[in-house]
């Protein structure tokens, strides 16, 4: 029975894979709707508003009419406002022949691949990293390489020296997370010059995923595509997510060469015909208005980053950095968990869930155990809980640990 139930499927189906949060998020929901307290540490998403300028440009759009199918590649007053905003933050040249108009960051990742992996083909990601580029690079038949992210001073930062280690001649493509989720790693000047020197070397095409490159309290990002011999070989996912709390509205970007962008756009023709139309007018609000309230919401999440860190490290047994950006923290847990007596993340996870009502994620959530690697780390978003939360959820999970 279940052979034929399966047989009706393409044989790629079997290679899609999921974001595991999700499934956090379920065994959390069913704990609160037990009754229980639950302090949502799991999704990478905010419980923070809009502002207010963005949902009135939107709303005044709908009003005039902005609501039927529109170009392809977005309207032509999103797409200069993002070009304008990339050559002014990361030293690019584009127009708005560079940019493509996309429902949300994430489709980009599916259209770089379709555009430049064949079958077979070696793509180098990040692992531990966001999930999707993994299950993708499979669905779409490629082989899927992991490169890691590894402990250094002050931070996580990325192995390159395993990730180049790593390159064959099958080797087509690189997935770069700088501003990284789960572990808030970045790279520094001088990495990004590696980076950029590995890829021109090895004519790798390099998917740039910068969803948190403006979720940043202190210093400035900066972008691998502003390295020399990038621009030409660079697809950037921009989204407006994270940075204007509009999670939930399905609108960034891809931006790079032109003649990658039309053939990205002409995905959109055959996939979606084109981005929402009223939304795009929010979107050139967010880029082009008031930025106060978006100023405020970063300084709210800088202070639930302050307070993550500080309880986090009053642990015994835990121990975090304190990243400079993104929302996510990926603290060490090993001895707290081996205090505890366990050694698999499941029921480590479950436990805390039961006796703390803490969820949060693990770092099996992002990929699987690369050879050699013993730490056990979680991560913790604190994009989703307020202040008060953080201090109550923490406070508990530190007396369960300590217990
Ligand atoms: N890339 C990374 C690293 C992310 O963490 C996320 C969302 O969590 C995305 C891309 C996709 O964001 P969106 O599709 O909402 O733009």
């Amino acid at each position: 029975m279940m052979e034929k139930e399966n047989s009706i499927f393409a044989d790629r189906i079997k290679n899609l894979g999921t974001e595991t949060a999700f499934l956090v998020a379920a065994k959390a929901a069913a704990h609160a709707a037990a009754g229980n307290t639950v302090y949502p540490f799991h999704l990478g998403d905010l419980d923070l508003k809009t502002p207010e300028n963005i949902i009135e440009a939107t709303y005044r759009a709908m009003l005039a009419g902005k609501t039927g199918y529109n170009p392809n590649a977005g309207i032509p007053e999103l797409r200069q406002a993002l070009a304008d905003e990339f050559n002014k933050t990361r030293k690019t040249s584009y127009s708005l022949k560079n940019v493509s108009v996309q429902p949300g960051g994430k489709p980009v990742i599916a259209k770089f691949l379709r555009a430049f992996m064949n079958p077979g083909d070696e793509v180098l990601y990040p692992n531990p990293g966001f999930p999707i580029y993994e299950s993708l690079i499979r669905f779409h038949g490629g082989v899927a390489v992991p490169y890691g992210i590894v402990p250094s001073e002050g931070n996580y930062t990325f192995d390159i020296d395993g990730l180049e280690k790593s390159i064959t001649p099958r080797t087509q493509l690189l997935i770069v997370n700088d501003l990284h989720n789960p572990t808030s790693a970045e790279c520094s000047k001088e990495e990004r010059g590696k980076l950029a020197e590995i890829a021109v070397r090895h004519n790798l095409m390099v998917l740039l995923d910068e969803a948190y490159f403006d979720i940043r309290y202190e210093g400035r990002s900066a972008s691998l595509v502003s390295e020399s011999g990038m621009a030409e070989r660079s697809v950037i996912l921009y989204t407006f997510s994270k940075r204007f709390a509009m999670t939930g509205w399905r609108i960034g970007a891809a931006l790079g060469p032109e003649r990658v962008m039309d053939i990205i756009s002409t995905m959109n023709v055959n996939e979606e015909s084109c981005t929402n139309h009223f939304i795009q007018y929010g979107a050139l609000e967010a880029l082009t208005g008031d930025q106060e309230q978006v100023k405020e919401n970063l300084e709210i999440l800088r202070k639930r980053r302050d307070l993550c860190v500080e309880m986090l490290n009053s642990i015994t047994g835990v121990s975090c950095y304190r990243p400079h950006a993104t929302f996510y923290v990926y603290p060490d847990v090993s001895e707290a968990m081996y205090n505890k007596g366990f050694s698999e993340y499941e029921p480590f996870l479950d436990a805390v869930l039961k006796n703390t009502g803490v969820s949060m994620c693990a770092r099996t959530h992002f990929g699987s155990l690369l050879p050699g690697e013993t730490g056990k780390n979680l991560r913790l978003a604190y994009s989703g809980i307020d202040l008060s939360r953080i201090e109550e959820g923490l406070n508990r999970l530190k007396h369960y640990l300590e217990r």
